[in-house]
């Protein structure tokens, strides 16, 4: 399984520093070798691939249909993910970002992305990431 950590607002980019000190953090904790720091001119969808179950309102937890989340990303996607604003089929406002997903998904631009699979940060390990990043992260499992 591959693991992404990214950032909880999909547009934000940390600073060459911030990057710098990550990857120190990151070879301490990962082997370095399967750790890659990725930015992307856009943002993009970081899925959990083969894992994707199940999506929900993350203000009521109605379950939004597969067929209307995809039409949501497809309109979404024209604005090449700078509009994530959607209004549910249960009436409420919210983001794709933000939506309940059985396994986490997000946006970003930035992503920590890390194929050995055997290490799993800890809870601590990742809030000092996040402190070293200024952004609460999100841990992505992806299966491909
Ligand atoms: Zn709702």
């Amino acid at each position: 399984m591959q693991r992404n950590i990214i950032p909880s607002v999909p547009d934000y980019i940390p600073s060459d520093v911030q990057q710098e000190k990550a990857k120190m953090f990151l070879s301490a904790v990962f082997d370095l070798l399967h750790t890659e720091l990725i930015t992307t001119q856009e943002i993009e969808f970081v899925g959990q691939g083969e894992n994707f179950e199940s999506v929900s309102c993350n203000l009521c937890g109605q379950d939004i249909s597969g067929e209307d989340w995809l039409d949501k990303m497809d309109l979404a996607y024209q604005s090449l993910f700078k509009k994530l604003n959607i209004m549910t089929s249960c009436q409420h406002e919210t983001s794709l970002n933000d939506l309940d997903y059985k396994w986490p998904a997000g946006f970003a631009k930035f992503v920590i992305s890390i194929s050995d699979a055997q290490n799993v940060p800890s809870e601590n390990e990742l809030m000092q990431l996040q402190e070293i990043l200024g952004m609460r992260m999100r841990v992505i499992w992806a299966r491909y």
